[in-house]
């Protein structure tokens, strides 16, 4: 939404509002939930990928079809190709004899990507780095095709969306800054959604979430898990159980931490399941209900490349073809385990998780920390810190900004908090330790546990 719409929005009384937010949520609806829905949503709930030369198979031909669509119909791949010979590549097999596209190469060239006009398609941008963000333009009936596919998936855990209610944690700014009254949720009628802020989530308006959330009672809570950790911990703390049980809790663009899911799952009585997926269009990796990462190659390809960082991950996105997305170097590096596989029954193969962007690693003086290896000291300081982040200056140099459980308690803590950082970062690591009650997030809502600078 644009900032005039926003300022008039937000001179709305609630009730208006949430007219707005639903006449919005139905606009979206009739782009993404209508035309070939239907018919993917069926096809694909049938599906439950259990025969590896069928999903081959759909993957080649998906490939296949996608390569050739963008040869020729966007002016950028004609020439990246011109000296491929596009017709001696025959399946998944031959794709190492095309060329990477990189973050950079796709932004400086993105509007001879294009294979669509700017009328007949579906927007979405993505993150903002650097300033500018990148408008992806999607087909309207593969934004269709993809919505069944995640809905499919929701389906195996007997969650009906747009039927069923959910409460959603994204990052959109649905209430102003300083709303008179305590209510920090919007609700979406048509698409039976309640959006709830994600910018208000401090320890005194916590408990107007929770009463909400155990009056609207819903049947899936969406969004990022450091939203929805933040309740649940609350929940936990001052126990206040849910009057009601939700099929699952459903996170993504996050990276969901051991402690998120112990804590989440117990309080809400539910599995939580997460979802990788990027806006630009990369392909799914879908936890399953048996906990399992599995990539679904019938979305995509997923080439993992060795690097000095880690399994870095390239992606084929077969719903890109209004902006072909092929050998797409998206930042993210992945986890793997051989050999993993899983008793869902499905055959897409597993991987360990994903460890989050390229850049979200630490360096200290006891070599690099992945958030997931960071949530080790986070466990270690559970009761006595409420939230860290940890920021790295350009020179190289730590903060650690920290927010106290109970600040009364500072003096107390603050040495012992100090020298559980110190052991677990090591004597090289110099660290600047900063007390706060609130911690930033990014422009995009989402809560990030390393910042570099
Ligand atoms: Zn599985």
């Amino acid at each position: 939404m644009g900032r005039n719409i926003l300022r008039i929005y937000y001179r709305l009384p609630v009730f208006c509002q949430n007219i707005a937010i639903s006449c919005y949520g139905l606009m979206i609806y009739i782009g993404r939930y209508t035309g070939v829905y239907h018919r993917y949503l069926k096809l694909f709930s049938r599906n439950k990928h259990r025969k590896l030369e069928k999903e081959l198979r759909i993957q080649n031909k998906r490939f296949l079809r996608l390569l050739h669509y963008a040869a020729r119909k966007s002016p950028f791949y004609r020439e990246y190709y011109r000296d491929i010979p596009i017709q001696k590549i025959k399946s998944v097999g031959d794709i190492n004899r095309l060329p990477v596209l990189s973050k950079d190469i796709l932004k400086e060239n993105i509007n001879r990507i294009y294979t669509i006009s700017k009328g007949g398609s579906l927007h979405f941008s993505t993150g903002g780095t650097g300033g500018i963000p990148l408008v992806v333009r999607k087909r309207p009936r593969d934004v269709q095709q993809r919505m069944a596919y995640l809905d499919a998936y929701k389906l195996n855990f007997g969650f009906r969306n747009n039927k069923m209610r959910s409460a959603r944690f994204f990052g959109k700014k649905i209430v102003e800054e300083d709303p008179k009254r305590p209510i920090f949720w919007r609700t979406n009628y048509p698409l039976r959604q309640r959006l709830y802020s994600t910018y208000h989530l401090t320890e005194k308006n916590l408990p107007y979430y929770i009463r909400d959330l155990n009056h609207y009672k819903p049947q899936a809570i969406d969004g990022f898990v450091s939203a929805i950790y933040t309740i649940a911990k609350y929940m936990e703390e001052n126990h206040i159980a849910p009057t009601f049980t939700p099929k699952a809790v459903f996170t993504t663009s996050e990276t969901v931490l051991p402690y998120h899911r112990e804590t989440i799952e117990k309080v809400f009585c539910c599995p939580l399941s997460d979802q990788y997926a990027s806006n630009e269009g990369a392909p799914f990796i879908i936890q399953c209900s048996k906990g399992s990462y599995h990539e679904a190659i019938d979305t995509g390809i997923f080439e993992h490349i060795q690097t000095e960082n880690g399994i870095k991950l390239l992606v084929t996105g077969f719903d890109t073809f209004g902006t072909p997305l092929i050998r797409y170097d998206i930042g993210d590096i992945v986890l793997l385990e051989e050999g993993m596989t899983c008793s869902c029954g499905s055959i897409h193969p597993v991987i360990k998780g994903i460890a989050g962007r390229e850049a979200e690693y630490l360096e200290t003086g006891k070599g690099r920390f992945s958030q997931v290896q960071l949530s080790v000291l986070i466990s270690q300081l559970s009761g006595m810190v409420e939230q860290l982040q940890f920021r790295q200056k350009k020179d190289g140099s730590l903060e650690i900004l920290c927010i106290l459980s109970e600040p009364l308690k500072k003096e107390m803590n603050e040495k012992i908090i100090k020298s559980i950082m110190e052991r677990f970062l090591g004597s090289k690591t110099a660290f600047k330790l900063c007390f706060t009650d609130t911690i930033e997030r990014a422009p995009s809502g989402k809560y990030q546990l390393i910042v570099k600078e």
